[in-house]
C-alpha cells in the first residue's frame, strides 16, 4: 500500500509521532493510501526549516527564482500522466478531467508567477510636490499555505506558486481527502533544484496539522481555501495575531437565466457550470434563477440533457461525472436531497445514488439533481451543498432575480463573492459582485 510521507526540508519523512490514517478511492470506497497524521512536532519542523531556507531564497534573483519554477512547472507537465492518475485515484473525479484541467492548470500557476516576478514594476504616488509614496513587495518570512480536496494540486500549487516566486518560503497542508499529489509535487521540487526548506508538505488533519500552521507564531501569513467556518476559526486565531490573511471560501452561486438569452449556448453552459466536477466546484452556480416566460422551455430541455449525463468510473473517458470524495460527503449531499423533499421541493430527476458496478460497486456516486418548488429562502437554497444538485427558481423582474440571488449569507462579507452568470442578449452583465 501507498504510504504518503511528509516533505520537510528536502526530504520525505515519516511523521513525528509515527501516526498514519487510511486514505480512500472514492471511485471505489476502498484504501489506497495511508496519509501522516502530523500534528503540532511536524509543523515545528518544517517552520524551521522553511525559517533556516528563507534568508538565502528571499535573495535570490529573481531570475534564479523564476527559473527554477519554470522548471517546475515543466516536469508538472512531463509528469502530467502520472500526476492525473493520482488525482483521478485520490478525488473520484474523472481522469479527463485532471489530463485537461487540474494538472495542467497547477503547471500554469508555477508558469505564471515564474514569469511575473521578472516583470514586476513598483507603483509611486506623488502627494502635491512634497512627498513621493512608493510601494514594495517584499518577501515576509513563513508562509502557511492550507488547501481543500476540490481541485487537490491546482489549488495547492495557486497557494504555493505566489509565496515562493515572492521569495517567501512556505508550509503547506493539503486536504487530508486529496494528499497524493501534494506528496509528488515535493519530488518534482526537487527535481527541478528548488533548494530544501522552500517548501515544507506537512499532511494531516485540519484540526491538528492545519491548526498548528495557523498558530504558529512564526507564519507570518495564511493563505486559505475552504469552508466558510474554518475560513472563520483560522481569522479567529489569526488576526490577533496580525498576521496577512486570504481567506476564499463558500457560495452559493445563482445563475440567472433572461427568456433572450441565446438558448444554446446557455443550456450547454448551465450544465457544465452545474455539474463540473461532480458539482464540487466553488463557482458551481447551483441555483438557477429563470425568467419565467422561459421557465417550462428551459426546464424540459435541461432535465432531458442532465437525465443523460454519464455518470460512472473515472477512468472511463465517456464519464461526464465521477465520484463524490467522501462517505461522509455523499452523505451530507444525500441529506440535502431529503431536505429539499421535506421542505416542499420536487425531484425533477436524479436524486439517489447511482451503484455504477465492477470495481466501482462500492463508489460514491449520486446521480446528477434537479430540483423545483422551493422558495429561495429555504435551508436547501441558503446553505452550501457543494454536489451535484441544483434547484430551479423562477422569477418575473430583473429586480426580483437579483433579490433572491444576493439574498444569501455568502458573498463578499464572508470574502466570497456571489458571482452572477446573467446569461442574456441584450444586456451582458457577466460577472456581477456583490458591492
Ligand atoms: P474545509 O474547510 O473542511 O478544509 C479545507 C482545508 O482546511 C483542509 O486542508 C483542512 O484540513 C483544513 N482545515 C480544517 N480545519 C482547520 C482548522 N481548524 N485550522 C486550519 N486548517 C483547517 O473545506 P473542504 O471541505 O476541504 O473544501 C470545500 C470548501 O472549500 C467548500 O466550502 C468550497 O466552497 C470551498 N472552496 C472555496 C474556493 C474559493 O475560491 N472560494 C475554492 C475551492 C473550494
Amino acid at each position: 500500500m501507498l504510504s504518503i510521507q511528509n516533505y520537510i526540508n528536502g526530504k520525505y519523512v515519516a511523521p513525528v509521532g509515527g501516526q498514519y490514517f487510511e486514505n480512500y478511492n472514492p471511485a471505489r470506497g476502498s484504501v489506497y493510501s495511508t496519509v501522516p497524521d502530523s500534528d503540532e512536532h511536524d509543523v515545528e519542523l518544517a517552520v524551521k526549516a522553511a525559517e533556516a531556507a528563507f534568508p538565502a531564497w528571499s535573495k535570490t534573483p529573481v531570475e534564479k527564482r523564476s527559473e527554477i519554477m519554470l522548471k517546475i512547472a515543466q516536469l508538472i507537465a512531463e509528469n502530467i500522466d502520472e500526476l492525473a492518475d493520482a488525482e483521478s485515484e485520490d478525488s473520484g473525479k474523472p481522469l479527463w478531467l485532471c489530463r485537461q484541467l487540474d494538472i495542467p492548470r497547477a503547471k500554469e500557476n508555477f508558469h505564471f508567477f515564474a514569469t511575473a516576478i521578472l516583470h514586476y514594476a513598483t507603483q509611486t504616488h506623488a502627494t502635491d510636490d512634497v512627498a513621493i509614496n512608493y510601494t514594495l513587495r517584499q518577501p515576509i518570512g513563513v508562509v502557511g499555505c492550507i488547501s481543500p480536496w476540490n481541485l487537490p494540486l491546482y489549488l495547492f500549487t495557486w497557494k504555493i506558486a505566489p509565496a515562493i516566486a515572492a521569495g517567501n518560503c512556505v508550509v503547506a497542508k493539503p486536504s487530508e481527502l486529496t494528499p497524493y499529489t501534494a506528496h509528488k509535487l515535493g519530488q518534482i521540487c526537487s527535481d527541478a533544484g528548488l533548494p530544501a526548506g522552500v517548501l515544507n508538505i506537512v499532511h494531516g488533519y485540519g484540526y491538528k496539522a492545519g491548526a498548528a500552521i495557523t498558530a504558529h507564531p512564526k507564519a507570518k501569513a495564511i493563505s486559505f481555501t475552504g469552508g466558510t467556518k474554518t475560513g472563520a476559526d483560522i481569522a479567529r486565531v489569526a488576526a490577533p495575531m496580525f498576521k496577512k490573511l486570504s481567506l476564499e471560501l463558500g457560495g452559493k452561486n445563482p445563475n440567472i437565466i433572461f427568456a433572450d438569452c441565446d438558448f444554446e449556448r446557455m443550456l450547454d453552459t448551465t450544465v457544465r457550470s452545474s455539474f463540473l466536477n461532480q458539482g464540487e466546484i466553488c463557482l458551481c452556480g447551483s441555483r438557477i434563477f429563470v425568467e419565467r416566460s422561459l421557465y417550462d422551455k428551459f426546464k424540459t430541455a435541461f432535465v432531458e440533457r442532465v437525465k443523460n449525463l454519464v455518470v460512472g468510473d473515472p477512468l472511463n473517458k465517456d464519464s461526464f461525472m465521477g465520484a463524490l470524495v467522501s462517505r461522509q460527503h455523499m452523505e451530507k449531499v444525500l441529506g440535502y436531497i431529503d431536505l429539499a423533499k421535506e421542505e416542499g421541493g420536487t425531484v425533477l430527476c436524479g436524486g439517489e445514488r447511482v451503484y455504477p458496478g465492477g470495481h466501482n460497486a462500492d463508489g460514491w456516486f449520486v446521480a446528477p439533481t434537479v430540483i423545483e418548488g422551493l422558495p429561495y429562502d429555504c435551508r436547501t437554497n441558503q446553505e452550501e451543498i457543494f454536489g451535484p444538485v441544483v434547484t430551479l427558481i423562477p422569477f418575473d423582474t430583473e429586480e426580483e432575480a437579483l433579490t433572491m440571488a444576493n439574498g444569501v449569507g455568502y458573498g463578499l462579507e464572508h470574502h466570497r463573492y456571489g458571482l452572477i452568470t446573467c446569461t442574456r442578449r441584450t444586456v451582458l452583465p457577466i460577472n456581477w459582485r456583490r458591492a
